[in-house]
C-alpha cells in the first residue's frame, strides 16, 4: 500500500471499552456474578427477561462506576438515569438492554499516556453503566454439518461499564498505550479483572482519517472483534492503511462496522453503521433516576487507592528505581504490593527490583503464572536475599536456590541445607585450602609477586574448586592477599 497519504492525512481513533464489574451479584437481580460457573446456573426471571419481573439497581455497581469515573478524572453527574436500548438479537433476553444514553454517571475526564518520551492526555468523554448480554457459542453439528448456537444466560445482566474516549488517539501504538494504562487503572481499583482473552475487557474502535489541519472528522468506521492487545494494534494499523489507500485511489470511505479477522489479518465489512435513532432509546420506566449528591461522590472519592501513574512516580522518588523498572514493577497492583512488602523485610530496593524483574519474572513467564500464584512469597524472597547478604550463599548458588523455591515452595534455608550450598565464610575453615593453593602453584605466586594481578584470580579459582564452590570468594580473596603479601615482606 502507498504511504503517500500519511504526509497530508492524519489518523483519528476513538476507543470504546466495555468491562465487566467485579460485583458479587448481577446489575438488576440477586443472581451471582460468577464467571466460569456451569452454563445457565445463575439465572432468574429478571435476567431471563420473563414478563412481569422487575429490575432493582445494584448499588455497588453504581459506586464502582463512579469510582472509575473519579480515577479517570471525570466529573460525576448529580442526575443520572437508565435508558432502554432496543434491538433484537438472540443474546438479548428482554429484547432491550438497560443502558445509559443521555445521562451517564461520569463525563469529561482524561488519562495520561507517555509516548516517545512525551506525556499526552487522552480525553474521556463518558463512563456509563449497563448490563451485559448472554453469551452465544456458535458450533457446527458434526453429523449434519449444520451450524447451531448455544446460549449461556449467566452473563446476561452482569454489570458492565462502557468507557468512551475522545478521538484524541492518532496511532495504533497510542491506542495500545491508552488501553494498557486504562486496564492497569481498572485493576488497581479492583473494579475489573481486565482480562481481555476471557472477554472481561473488550475494546471497539472508531477509526477515521482526515487532512492534517482539518477540524472536522472524516467518515468513521467502527472496528470490532479485537480480542487481545496485539489484535487491537494490528487491526488499527490495517484499518488506517486501508482508509488511506482508498483515499489515494480517489475513493471515499464508507461508514460501516468492520470485524477484525485474526487469521487473515484484515478487517471485513459486517454491516453498514446503525444510528442512535435505530435503537429507539427511551427512559427506563421500571427504574428511578438517581441523584448522586456531591456528599455521596466525596465518600466514593475516599475509596480511591493510589493509582498506577502516582505509584510509578513514587517508586522512582522513594526507592531510586529507574523509570523502566518502576514501570515494570507497578504494571499490576499485585506486583507493586509484592515489591513493597519485600522491601519492608529487606531494605535494598534495587536488589529486590533486580531479583523480581530478573529471576522472578523469568520463572513466572516460563510457567505462565501470575505473581499472585508465585510459590515464593515476599518473606521467602527477602530471606533468600538475607542469606546472600550475610555471605551464607553465593549469588550463583542463590539463583539455583530461588529456582527450587519457586518450583517446590520450600523455604530458602530448607533448600540451602538440602543442596548443601551453605557457603564457607569462616577464615579458619578456609586457611588450609588457601595454603594448599599457594603451595601447589608456585608459578602463579611468582607472577603475583611480579605484579600480575590476574594471577590472584587464578589462585582464588583453585580454592573455589577445592571447596567445590562453597568457599566465599571475597573471604578467599582477602585471605590469599594477606598470606601472599605477608610472605613477600618476610
Ligand atoms: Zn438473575
Amino acid at each position: 500500500m502507498k504511504a503517500v497519504s500519511l504526509e497530508t492525512y492524519e489518523i483519528v481513533i476513538g476507543l470504546e471499552v466495555h468491562t465487566e464489574l467485579l460485583t458479587n451479584t448481577k446489575m438488576f437481580c440477586g443472581c451471582a456474578n460468577q464467571p466460569g460457573a456451569a452454563p445457565n446456573s445463575n439465572v432468574c426471571p429478571v435476567c431471563l427477561g420473563l414478563p412481569g419481573s422487575l429490575p432493582v439497581i445494584n448499588q455497588r455497581a453504581v459506586e464502582l462506576t463512579a469510582l472509575t469515573g473519579l480515577a479517570l478524572n471525570c466529573s460525576i453527574e448529580e442526575f443520572t438515569r437508565f435508558d432502554r436500548k432496543n434491538y433484537f438479537y438472540p443474546d438479548l433476553m428482554k429484547g432491550y438492554q438497560i443502558s445509559q444514553y443521555q445521562y451517564p454517571i461520569a463525563r469529561n475526564g482524561w488519562i495520561e499516556i507517555e509516548h516517545d518520551g512525551q506525556r499526552q492526555r487522552v480525553g474521556i468523554r463518558r463512563v456509563h453503566l449497563e448490563e451485559d448480554t448472554a453469551k452465544l457459542t456458535h458450533r457446527i453439528d458434526p453429523a449434519t454439518g449444520r451450524p447451531y448456537s448455544l446460549v449461556d444466560v449467566n452473563r446476561a445482566g452482569v454489570p458492565l461499564i462502557e468507557i468512551v474516549s475522545e478521538p484524541d488517539i492518532h496511532s495504533a501504538e497510542q491506542a495500545r498505550l491508552y488501553l494498557m494504562e486504562l486496564r492497569s487503572i481498572l485493576q488497581y481499583l479492583g473494579v475489573s479483572t481486565g482480562n481481555m482473552e476471557e472477554g472481561a475487557f473488550r475494546c471497539d474502535a472508531n477509526v477515521s482519517v482526515r487532512p492534517i489541519g482539518s477540524a472536522e472528522l472524516g467518515v468513521k468506521v467502527e472496528v470490532k472483534n479485537m480480542n487481545s492487545f496485539r489484535a487491537v494494534f494490528r487491526a488499527l494499523e490495517y484499518e488506517a492503511e486501508r482508509q488511506l489507500a482508498a483515499i489515494d485511489r480517489g475513493e471515499s470511505v464508507t461508514q460501516e462496522t468492520r470485524g477484525w479477522s485474526e487469521d487473515r489479518g484484515i478487517t471485513v465489512s459486517q454491516r453498514t453503521k446503525e444510528y442512535a435513532e435505530d435503537y429507539r432509546y427511551f427512559p427506563e420506566p421500571d427504574l428511578p433516576p438517581l441523584a448522586l449528591t456531591p456528599q455521596w461522590t466525596a465518600r466514593i472519592r475516599m475509596q480511591l487507592p493510589e493509582l498506577p501513574s502516582a505509584r510509578r512516580r513514587r517508586f522512582v522518588d522513594q526507592y531510586g528505581l529507574s523509570p523502566y523498572d518502576a514501570e515494570l514493577l507497578t504494571a499490576s497492583r499485585a506486583t507493586a504490593d509484592y515489591f513493597e512488602e519485600t522491601v519492608r523485610l529487606f531494605d535494598r530496593p534495587k536488589t529486590v527490583a533486580n531479583w523480581m524483574t530478573g529471576e522472578l519474572f523469568r520463572l513466572l513467564n516460563a510457567s505462565g503464572l501470575g505473581i499472585e500464584s508465585s510459590k515464593v512469597s515476599p518473606p521467602g524472597l527477602a530471606s533468600l536475599l538475607k542469606l546472600i547478604d550475610e555471605g551464607t550463599i553465593s549469588i550463583r548458588a542463590a539463583k539455583d536456590v530461588f529456582e527450587r523455591m519457586f518450583q517446590t515452595g520450600e523455604s530458602a534455608n530448607q533448600v540451602v541445607e538440602a543442596l548443601g550450598l551453605r557457603q564457607i565464610s569462616d577464615a579458619a575453615a578456609l586457611e588450609h585450602l588457601v595454603d594448599q593453593a599457594i603451595a601447589s602453584n608456585p608459578k602463579s605466586v611468582e607472577d603475583y609477586r611480579a605484579g600480575k594481578v590476574q594471577a590472584l584470580g587464578f589462585l582464588v579459582g583453585q580454592v573455589m574448586k577445592a571447596s567445590r564452590g562453597k568457599a566465599n570468594p571475597a573471604v578467599v580473596n582477602s585471605l590469599l592477599r594477606a598470606r601472599l603479601d605477608a610472605q613477600q615482606r618476610d
